[in-house]
């Protein structure tokens, strides 16, 4: 027997910053093409790495005066950079004790279902489809979305892409909040992670137990620029006989506003624009009622490109409310284990930009 404490103090020693160990049947009933047991059929174990983000790289942004620097390092820096090193090291290490280790970064591409509605085949994302029309190139992230089919009836179609949120909770890291965002004690909704499955057989972490973590103040759905998370709707799943439910949230929005996030929390978008497209192509940012779906998104994407600053590669959140409200509520609440000699807000509400 493979032994998991090794493990786990081998992988903090190397970088990561959480590691936890679950079962794989913990998975029992989740929709065929996100069931990670198809990935590698003869894994007995799943391992969880968990990478924090420093709570500074969000300061920029609760500011309102700099905004790349929690795509660039805590989003793909974390994805692209450092989770992928201590993946290999902690591999390498299982895999000198005779299992094989499939290590499984975040790879920021799209599965073989939609991430806005799960259904399979399509939907690409806006900017996406924005490259496509005018390049008429398709990019990395098409490949998988388009063409993908299963190689034999038994299997699922590749690129196979599990729910990373729930596979934390999986194995034992913490739980999801109302936000949808997986919470851990140790640094709330501010890590992202990365897996390893192997053959070894371990015994897995119990389910996360303690305290429940969301506060469900609610902080999360009232500081959302879009309202992209329901007040009186919400979606419930059981993970290895745990209940989560977090609030039903419409992604196309999230898409939407989490990029551009409207004339009152985007700084990078000149007022006339917004005031020019009055009903029109931004519509959705001047009536809660309009429904958002990849016609209207793509309908902003394509007004607003000039206006997308993506050096980093990865989309700049410029709303950042959910993420930010969350981190200020459970401090006040003093339910992390990390403590901040001074608050991460220090007024009531964050900025608003008033046009
Ligand atoms: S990421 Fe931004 S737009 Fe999406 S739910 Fe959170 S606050 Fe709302
Ligand atoms: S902001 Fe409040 S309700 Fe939302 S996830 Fe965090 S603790 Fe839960």
């Amino acid at each position: 027997m493979i032994d998991k404490e090794a493990i786990r103090r081998f992988a903090l020693e190397v970088g990561a910053d959480l590691c936890g160990f679950g079962d794989l049947n913990r998975f029992e009933g989740v929709p065929r093409a996100m069931d990670p047991r198809f990935v590698f059929p003869d894994a007995r174990s799943l391992i969880c790495l968990a990478f924090r983000m420093p709570r500074g790289v969000q300061r920029g942004i609760e500011e309102g005066t700099q905004f790349y620097q929690y795509p660039s390092l805590a989003y793909g820096g974390i994805n692209e950079t450092y989770a992928p090193s201590i993946l290999y090291e902690v591999g390498k290490f299982i895999e000198d004790q005779g299992y094989e280790a499939m290590i499984y970064r975040n790879t920021g591409a799209r599965g073989s279902v939609s991430d806005m509605d799960g259904t399979p085949g399509n939907t690409l994302s806006p900017e996406e489809q924005i490259v496509y029309q005018q390049t008429g190139s398709r990019t990395a992230h098409h490949r998988t979305v388009q063409t993908t089919r299963a190689v034999s009836p038994k299997q699922e179609a590749p690129d196979l892409q599990f729910h990373f949120r729930l596979a934390a909770a999986a194995c034992g890291l913490g739980e999801i909040g109302l936000s949808k965002m997986l919470l851990t004690p140790e640094f709330g909704p501010m890590q992202r992670f990365a897996f390893i499955f192997t053959d070894a057989p371990i015994e897995p972490d119990p389910m996360y137990s303690g305290k429940p973590l969301c506060l469900k103040c609610k902080a999360c759905i009232r500081e959302c620029p879009g309202h992209c998370l329901s007040e009186t709707e919400t979606i419930t799943v059981t993970v290895g006989g745990k209940q989560m439910t977090w609030a039903k949230l419409d992604e196309w929005r999230c898409y939407v506003y989490y990029t551009y996030s409207g004339r009152n929390q985007d700084p990078f978008v000149p007022t006339e624009v917004f005031d020019k497209h009055r009903d029109g192509k931004l519509r959705i940012y001047e009536h809660p009622e309009v429904q958002a779906n990849e016609q209207e998104v793509l309908n902003v994407y394509s007004t607003l490109d000039p206006y997308f600053p993506s050096q980093v590669g990865y989309n700049m959140a410029k709303c950042a409310g959910c993420i930010g409200a969350c981190v200020n509520m459970l401090e006040r609440g003093g339910c992390l284990k990390g403590k901040f000699k001074e608050p991460f807000r220090k007024g009531l509400r964050r900025w608003n930009i008033d046009r």
